[in-house]
């Protein structure tokens, strides 16, 4: 029996340098169940590039 132990951090994660997103391929859109898009810039929200969804990300105080 092999273990395996290495993890690959990068498929989870992808990054648009084009758009500055961060794809998470474990965050799916609740409406149309595609992968959605992590948008730093200006408020950080996540964004479905299918339909549109979008979803403010509240920052917590420090
Ligand atoms: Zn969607």
């Amino acid at each position: 029996m092999a273990e395996k132990t290495k993890r690959f951090r990068s498929q989870l994660y992808e990054y648009d340098y084009k758009t500055g997103t961060i794809k998470l391929r474990n965050r799916l859109c609740p409406r149309c169940g595609s992968v959605m898009a992590f948008h730093k810039a200006g408020k950080p929200r996540w964004h479905c590039g299918k339909c549109n969804y979008t979803i403010f990300v509240e920052e917590r105080k420090k």
